[in-house]
């Protein structure tokens, strides 16, 4: 076994080109995963610890918008001042466990999980984030809607490693929310959680991005929703839009709550989140 703790990404790529090692970040899923036995490992394992690769920990504005690190941590993410015009990431780092995980757990890890109940993961598909992938064979970008794959299941190869989240400037200070449905808050997890973006007013809607979480296997988005609307959000289009969500997640159902329940909730929370951020519109 060996633990690895490189200086940089490119001695990062090589490691993970030549002893093919479990990558760990904050450790919050993935040792919980292996004293669980939900993650098979062996004494022999290699481990490439890219918690504090100072490269990942950027959070930067760009021309295209802002570039998070993927080691940066949900108390970062919470905390940054130039994350300020992406309040619902804000949010959603916000709720991430309570304050112990939130200084451990980082942005790429919750994507590279890709439980269904991540919090982090469901505005970056609000967003229509791009995913920074690094490998032996160079960096390609993915759009986040191509990342999950299945629940827990993502496309990343076994040598391929997530650098930074790229989210674009056109989400920027847009009037948005996170909403979280849980049972006992920071020592919880999501049962069902909205990300929301409108720019606009009901007679006037420029841009409609709704993302929702802990119902389907990956943050689900009505795609082209802004174009859909056709300029305008009646009451009417208001339940449509929440009954398309309802009617189209597949949520599981488990120990916290029925997949019956969580549907129900999906109406609720997007309804609500349309709405609160409508209120803040009005007030601009
Ligand atoms: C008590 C508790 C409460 C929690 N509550 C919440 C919650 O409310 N909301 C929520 O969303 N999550 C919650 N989590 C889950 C977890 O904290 C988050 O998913 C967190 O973001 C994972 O980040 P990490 O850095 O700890 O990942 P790790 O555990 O280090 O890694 C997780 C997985 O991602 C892979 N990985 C990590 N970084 C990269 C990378 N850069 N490139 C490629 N692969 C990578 C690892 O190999 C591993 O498979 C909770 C966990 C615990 C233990």
């Amino acid at each position: 076994m060996g633990w690895y703790r490189p200086q940089s990404v490119e001695e990062a790529i090589k490691i993970l080109e030549e002893k093919s090692p479990k990558i760990v970040c904050g450790g919050t899923d993935l040792f919980v995963q292996l004293t669980t036995r939900q993650t098979e490992f062996s004494q022999s394992d290699h481990w490439l610890d890219i918690q504090n690769l100072s490269e990942l920990k950027k959070i930067e504005r760009t021309d295209e918008g802002i570039e998070v690190g993927a080691a940066v941590t949900a108390a970062e993410i919470w905390q940054s001042p130039v994350l300020q015009p992406l309040p619902a990431l804000q949010k959603a780092a916000r709720v991430v466990g309570g304050w112990q995980i939130q200084n451990r757990a980082s942005i790429g890890g919750n994507i590279a999980n890709a439980s269904p109940a991540g919090d982090m993961i469901v505005p970056l598909a609000a967003y229509q984030a791009r995913i920074k992938i690094a490998s032996p064979n160079g960096v390609r970008i993915l759009p986040f809607d191509e990342i999950i794959t299945g629940p827990k299941k993502t496309q990343l190869a076994q040598n391929e490693m997530i650098l930074s989240v790229l989210i674009p400037k056109e989400s920027l200070g847009v009037p948005q929310t996170f909403l979280r449905h849980d049972q006992r808050g920071g020592t919880d997890i999501s049962l069902v959680s909205v990300a929301a973006l409108v720019k606009g007013t009901t007679s006037k809607i420029e841009l409609a991005q709704i993302a929702i979480g802990a119902a389907h296997y990956k943050p689900m988005v009505l795609k082209d929703l802004t174009d859909r609307l056709d300029g305008t959000l009646t009451t009417d289009q208001l339940d449509r839009i929440a009954e398309w969500y309802a009617e189209n997640c597949q949520p599981i159902s488990d120990i916290r709550a029925s997949a019956e329940y969580r549907r129900a909730m999906v109406k609720v929370f997007v309804k609500k989140a349309i709405t609160e951020v409508l209120s803040l519109n009005e007030s601009l």
